[in-house]
């Protein structure tokens, strides 16, 4: 399976079966999915913890590449998981959050400019 060849429905059902083999759905609540989302997100940034700035933290991500792709595959496996739970449509909910976003974050205030919509 690939990014290029792979629908987020093919990836939802993997993570699925996964979950249904093991009877873990049983556990899988709004707070604990959530929580599974944050919790594995902290473990992607612990590896980063102690990086002084952009470059240390570029040379700890190809020092530790795997431990990285492990823990965002955590996350977008929690993710998953949420979605398939509680009948959300990520696509439709992205391309819904991009479209709020535009609004907020209009080009001409916002190109280059790293200030929160609030502040723009
Ligand atoms: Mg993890």
């Amino acid at each position: 399976m690939k990014d290029n060849t792979t629908t987020i429905a093919q990836l939802k059902q993997k993570a699925s079966n996964f979950v249904h083999d093991r009877d873990w759905r049983q556990f899988h609540g709004a707070k604990n999915l959530s929580m599974a989302i944050s919790v594995e997100a902290s473990e992607l940034m612990e590896l980063f913890i102690w990086a002084r700035d952009q470059k240390e933290a570029g040379l700890i991500l190809k020092e530790k590449e795997q431990d990285v792709k492990d823990e965002l595959a955590d996350i977008i496996f929690a993710a998953l998981m949420f979605a398939d739970e509680f009948d959300i449509d990520l696509t439709q909910a992205i391309e819904d959050k991009i479209i709020h976003n535009e609004k907020k974050y209009p080009i001409e205030k916002a190109k280059g400019v790293n200030k929160k919509y609030t502040d723009l």
